[in-house]
C-alpha cells in the first residue's frame, strides 16, 4: 500500500508526541483521553505518532480505532517486536514537530507534565528531560541500578541528568533527526546528542504506578544498559579521530617497551650479563608488540569512522542557527570594488 508519508526535512508543526507501544491494550483508550486533554490544554498544533511494536494483544485494533476518529493520531505498525528503541526511532523518523516529546504508553508518566516540559523548552533548550523524583519502583532491582547508571553516564558524557531512564522527554527536531539509535540506546539520547552541542535541562515529573499490564523489562536490562554505556562512552570519546586515542595509548605502551629493551641492551653490552632469562625482556617485547597493535587498531578504527561519516553524510559539525545576510548587504558596494579592480 502506498502512503502519503514522507520524512520531513524541517518541522511543519509545533509538537510531535511519540509513543512506543508493546501490548498496552488496557491503557490505550485512557492514554488517548489523558493525552488529548493535556495537549488541548497546551493549545499548540500537535500530532501523535503511536508505534505498535509488534503487539500480540488488542493494541493494534484499539490504535486503529483511535486513529479512525482522531485525525491527529498516526499509527505505525511494526511487523514484529523490534524493541522500544526501534519504536522510538520510527517515531523520530516520522516526526514533523519542532519539538518532539516521547512518553510511555502505560501512563506511568503524567501527560499533564508535558506543559511544564514545554515551558522549560521555550526558555531555549534543545532537550528537556523528565526527572522522576519519587519513583514507585522497587529500590534494589530498579532504582539502585538506575541511580548508578545515571551517575556513570553523567560523569562520562558531561551531560548531567538524574534520570536518563525517564521516557518523558522533549527534544528539538534537529536532535531526533541527528542521532542514530541502535540496541537499547534510546535512554542515551541526551548523551549521544552531546556530540551535537545541546542545551539540556531537567524538570521534575510525576511517577505513577503502571495503569494496566506489566513491565516489559526485567533485571536483565541492567546488563544491556551497562553494555550500551560502554558503547556510548566509546562513541563519544573516540568519535572523530579514534587514532588519536589509540595512538596515544600505543605510543605510551610501546615507548615503555622500547625504553625497557634499550635498558636491557645497554645492560648486556656493558656488564656482559645474560638477559635471555629475564622476565623484563618478555615484558619489554610484549609492550612493544602491544604498542604496535594499539596504533594499528587506531588506524583501522579511523578508517571505519571515515566510512561511517562519509557513507551516511554525517557532518563533523552541527549548526544551531544560520543567520544569512542577503548577498547585497553582505558586500557593501560591488560597483566600487569593480571600479577599484579596473583602475
Ligand atoms: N515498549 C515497546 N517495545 C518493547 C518494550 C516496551 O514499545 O519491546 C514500550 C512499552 O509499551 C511502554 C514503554 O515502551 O510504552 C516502556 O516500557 P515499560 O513500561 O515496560 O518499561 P518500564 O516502565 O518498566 O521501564
Ligand atoms: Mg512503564
Amino acid at each position: 500500500m502506498s502512503s502519503p508519508w514522507q520524512e520531513a526535512q524541517e518541522p511543519v508543526l509545533a509538537l510531535s508526541v511519540v509513543i512506543p507501544i508493546f501490548n498496552e491494550a488496557g491503557n490505550i483508550e485512557r492514554l488517548h483521553k489523558e493525552l488529548t486533554a493535556a495537549l488541548r490544554g497546551i493549545g499548540r498544533d500537535y500530532e501523535v505518532i503511536a508505534i505498535n511494536d509488534g503487539s500480540n494483544d488488542k493494541s493494534a485494533q484499539l490504535l486503529n480505532a483511535v486513529q479512525a476518529h482522531d485525525q491527529r493520531w498516526h499509527i505505525i505498525h511494526f511487523r514484529r517486536n523490534f524493541g522500544q528503541t526501534a519504536a522510538m526511532a520510527a517515531g523520530f523518523d516520522a516526526a514533523r514537530g519542532e519539538i518532539v516529546v516521547t512518553i510511555d504508553a502505560d501512563l506511568q508518566n503524567d501527560p499533564q507534565d508535558i506543559a511544564r516540559i514545554l515551558a522549560k523548552f521555550d526558555e531555549g533548550y534543545d532537550i528537556v528531560s523528565g526527572w522522576r523524583q519519587n519513583r514507585k519502583e522497587p529500590f534494589l532491582l530498579r532504582r539502585l541500578p538506575s541511580a548508578l547508571a545515571n551517575r556513570i553516564i553523567s560523569r562520562s558524557t558531561g551531560i548531567h541528568l538524574h534520570d536518563y531512564g525517564c521516557t518523558l522527554k522533549a527534544y528539538h527536531f534537529d536532535v531526533v533527526k541527528g542521532v542514530q539509535l541502535y540496541g537499547e540506546l534510546h535512554r542515551f539520547i541526551p548523551a549521544l546528542a552531546s556530540q551535537m552541542g545541546v542545551r539540556v535541562a531537567e524538570v521534575p515529573v510525576a511517577d505513577r504506578a503502571r495503569r494496566w499490564g506489566s513491565s516489559k523489562y526485567g533485571f536483565g536490562r541492567t546488563f544491556k544498559v551497562i553494555l550500551d554505556l560502554i558503547v556510548v562512552v566509546f562513541l563519544l570519546g573516540y568519535f572523530n579521530r579514534p587514532l588519536y586515542v589509540f595512538g596515544a595509548a600505543g605510543f605510551l605502551v610501546g615507548g615503555v617497551g622500547t625504553a625497557l629493551s634499550a635498558y636491557l641492551t645497554v645492560f648486556k653490552l656493558l656488564t656482559e650479563n645474560k638477559i635471555g632469562d629475564r622476565p623484563l625482556l618478555q615484558l619489554a617485547a610484549l609492550l612493544m608488540v602491544l604498542g604496535v597493535q594499539f596504533v594499528s587498531t587506531g588506524i583501522v578504527a579511523d578508517m571505519i569512522m571515515r566510512t561511517y561519516h562519509e557513507s551516511q553524510h554525517k557532518p563533523i559539525y552541527y549548526v544551531r542557527e544560520r543567520r544569512w545576510s542577503k548577498p547585497e548587504s553582505q558586500d557593501p558596494s560591488p560597483e566600487s570594488a569593480e571600479a577599484g579592480a579596473n583602475a
